[in-house]
Parts: structure tokens; sequence; C-alpha cells
């Protein structure tokens, strides 16, 4: 099931997309504002995003370039009325994956939800898992779990653990870390990498709550980080 979150004021056409899509049995969170779907996806999981442009309290664009930095893997569908037509160009430029012009067709919203859901690999786990105890990290959908929780990490906390986890009981030095996740000619201060360290444990061990073997992020003064 996938995780759908709508942002549409017009309370007619909220409801019949959020009933429709609920029959095609995704799971349907919709908000009638910007900042209560940014809300929503700053702390939850999101598939795929339908975006209509127009809202009350903010410009849909930003709403579409805010959500890509908080939830990069989703979906960002948008929906515009012909006369914002205009905006579709800087919508797609601000990272929307597509966009459907009201009225909007429910048959052909369902295909394309279904499309990019399938292309998105929102199915079952891909081979790209590692499993480390009671963590696993699925590289390819960018999802991370402890136990039966889920974890929803920004981009750079993912990419570091998915590379602490990629060689789990190994010493990586700052360096290593730094490079690999951030920039290949690092040079300068590594503040930001304990910085995300620090994230990343508050936010494991939030999951973890209880489940058996853990996982933990070991500092080793002076060199680096273990994933145990
Ligand atoms: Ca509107």
């Amino acid at each position: 099931m996938a995780l759908l979150l709508l942002v549409e004021d017009d309370p007619t056409i909220g409801k019949v997309l959020e009933s429709s899509l609920a029959s095609a049995g995704h799971d349907v969170t919709w908000h009638d504002t910007g900042g209560a779907a940014l809300d929503h996806a700053e702390s939850r999981q999101v598939d795929l995003v339908l975006l209509d442009l127009g809202l009350p309290d903010m410009d849909g664009i930003d709403v579409c370039r805010r959500l890509r930095a908080v939830q990069p893997a989703c979906v960002v569908v948008m929906l515009t009325a012909r006369h914002e037509e205009m905006d579709v160009v800087v919508g797609l430029s601000a990272g929307a994956d597509d966009y459907l012009t009201k009225p909007i067709r429910l048959g052909e919203l369902l295909a394309r939800v279904q499309a990019h859901l399938r292309r998105g690999g929102t199915g079952p786990a891909t081979d790209n898992t590692l499993t480390i105890g009671a963590l696993t990290v699925d590289t390819g959908r960018r999802r991370v779990t402890v136990g039966d929780h889920e974890v929803v990490l920004r981009t750079k906390e993912f990419d570091l653990l998915a590379r602490l986890a990629a060689e789990p009981g190994v010493a990586l030095s700052r360096q290593t870390l730094m490079a690999d996740v951030w920039d290949a000619h690092w040079s300068g201060p590594t503040k930001t990498l304990d910085v995300h360290v620090a994230v990343l444990r508050r936010k494991l061990e939030a999951a973890a709550d209880g489940t058996a073997d853990p996982p933990r992020i070991v500092t080793l003064r002076g060199f680096g980080y273990r994933l145990d």
C-alpha cells in the first residue's frame, strides 16, 4: 500500500480524489494548505504527493521545492488549472515529476499514480536491502526501519547511514565518511558529520524503543565511526 499525500484546497475536488485513491487501495492523507502538507511530510514517509498549485497560504511551486528537500525520494505530481500551465515548466524545474491539468480525469489520474509507484518501487522491497540486526536500510527505496518502526531521514542522514551500513562493524574514518557522503575533495571542518551522527542516533534510538539488537553508531575517538 502506497502512502499518498493530497494537497488540494477545493473541498469538492479534494473529496472526490481522496475517495477514488482510497478505493484504489492507497493510504491517502488530505491537507488543504501547503503549510499543513509540509508539516505532514516533515515527520512521515510519503511515496507520492498530488499537489494543487493554487493554494490559499503558499505558492504550490514553493511547496514542491520544500517537499523535495524533506522527501527527496517521493514522487510529486502537480495538479494545475489550465491558466496555470506556464507554471508547469517552473514546477518541473522545482522538482515535480509529472503534472495533470484540471478538470482531472479520474481514470487517467489513477493510471498515472500506479505507473509512478511501480517505477518508484513502492512494491515489495528490492534486493538493495542491507540488514544489520534490527536495522534495515533499503537503498533502492531509500527507506530505513528498525524492527517494525520506520525511520524518516533527510537526504544526508540517509546517505551517511547507508555508508555506515555498507560496512557494518568496520571502523570508518572521518575523511572516508566526509568524502563518500559529502564531497570527494572535502578538506574543511567535519563538524557537520558529528551533527548528522547525533541526529541519526536520536532517530534510531527513538525507533528502536525496546527492539532487540538495536543499531548503534559507535564513536571512535580521534578516528571516526562504526556501525554495530
Ligand atoms: Ca486550488
